[in-house]
């Protein structure tokens, strides 16, 4: 597969990475089969983060006798010197290695806690600090959509790479500023959700012909990977089906025609901004609700009008309906896409309650 040199951390890294977020929900046997298939195809690097459930155990179980073949990524949302320290240690255990060759700093937003990450008791100053004794090889951060603080931290000159989420829906800030920033500064662009995570890909292929314009994985991939800007994309990835298929995207690349690009930037923006990326960051709700699942539900209704029936059937198979929302807003505080998740929840309740 083709690799691409990460930015100024000068690691050549193949175009396509895996993305563990959605190793929680494999078991450890598939995990270790989908890893190891993956490194077989060529993909050598792998992302993670302390906030994926299990995903690090996974990947330290399955690539363990493996670690020099593949490049390591990982992160957390901790935010002081001294609790950044301890994730890094628990990262470095449940990976079963003595260093991580991308440390990142987990989904960058506002002021504040950009003024924190850099200030001398914060995750910098901690990670700075492994990359002298070895422990952490490359220092990066991601960020979830358009914020000032993404090109401050390009410019700050303290970052090596950046990671965005950036697909067909694109956000023009991203796109005509925050790239070409990261080009000119030799940062290393890894791109997270080419396919929104999950929500621009098409519905599961058991439920019939459906009249929406279906975006396919492989679609979502060449948009991604045509931006000169972009050293590689990380799709999340938890069978066997998805791993082939992202290599052979990558080996047989070659960028859409203008055609069927302008075709998935109309379908694209249909959906507009607000709708779910099913990262999961707004879980656990304490009433119980597993809004992602509803707004999938909920997503695949709006899109496809026909599966409006197979939605409210999936809607009446789940255990906790979004009335059982008491409206308390944690969800909407930790979600990064700043949704309206309980208005949504509420649209979602009407749509699909037969
Ligand atoms: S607002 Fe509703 S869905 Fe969100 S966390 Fe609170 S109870 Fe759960
Ligand atoms: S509501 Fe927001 S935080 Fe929750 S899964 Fe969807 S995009 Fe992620």
């Amino acid at each position: 597969m083709q690799k691409k040199r990460l930015g100024k951390t000068d690691l050549m890294v193949s175009i396509i990475g895996f993305g563990g977020i959605k190793l929680p929900q494999v078991s450890p046997d598939d995990a270790d089969e989908i890893l190891n298939l993956a490194i077989d195809k060529g993909i050598n690097f792998v992302d993670t983060a302390k906030g994926y459930g299990d995903s690090e155990e996974k990947i330290g179980r399955a690539l363990s006798g493996r670690r020099g073949e593949v490049y390591i990524a990982t992160k957390t949302m901790s935010n002081t010197r001294d609790e950044a320290w301890a994730d890094l240690e628990d990262s470095l255990r449940k990976l079963q290695t003595d260093y991580i060759d991308l440390y990142q700093f987990h989904n960058l937003r506002m002021e504040p806690q950009y003024e924190q990450c850099m200030g001398a008791d914060g995750f910098m100053a901690a990670m700075e600090q492994a990359r002298e004794q070895g422990l952490v090889r490359h220092i990066g951060f991601s960020s979830h959509r358009y914020h000032e603080t993404m090109k401050q931290a390009i410019l700050s000159g303290r970052f090596e790479t950046a990671m965005l989420a950036y697909n067909i829906l694109n956000d023009e800030m991203v796109d005509d500023e925050v790239l070409p920033l990261a080009a000119e500064h030799d940062i290393g662009v890894i791109i997270m959700k080419p396919l929104a995570g999950g929500a621009l890909a098409q519905p599961p292929a058991d439920i019939g012909e459906q009249t929406g314009f279906v975006i396919t994985a492989a679609d979502g991939l060449r948009f991604v990977l045509a931006n000169e800007y972009v050293t590689l994309a990380i799709p999340g990835m938890q069978r066997r089906e998805e791993v082939i298929e992202n290599v052979r995207t990558a080996e047989t690349f070659d960028a859409l025609t203008e055609q069927r690009k302008q075709e998935l930037v109309q379908a694209a923006e249909a959906l507009g901004q607000d709708f779910c990326r099913m990262c999961w960051y707004c879980m656990p709700c304490e009433q119980g609700i597993k809004v992602p699942v509803i707004l999938r539900h909920l997503g695949y209704a709006k899109r496809f009008p026909g599966l409006l029936e197979w939605a409210r059937g999936r809607y009446g198979m789940v255990e906790v309906k979004a009335d059982e929302c008491d409206e308390c807003g944690q969800c909407e505080e930790k979600c990064p896409y700043e949704l309206s998740v309980r208005e949504m929840l509420a649209e979602a309740h009407e749509m699909l309650t037969t």
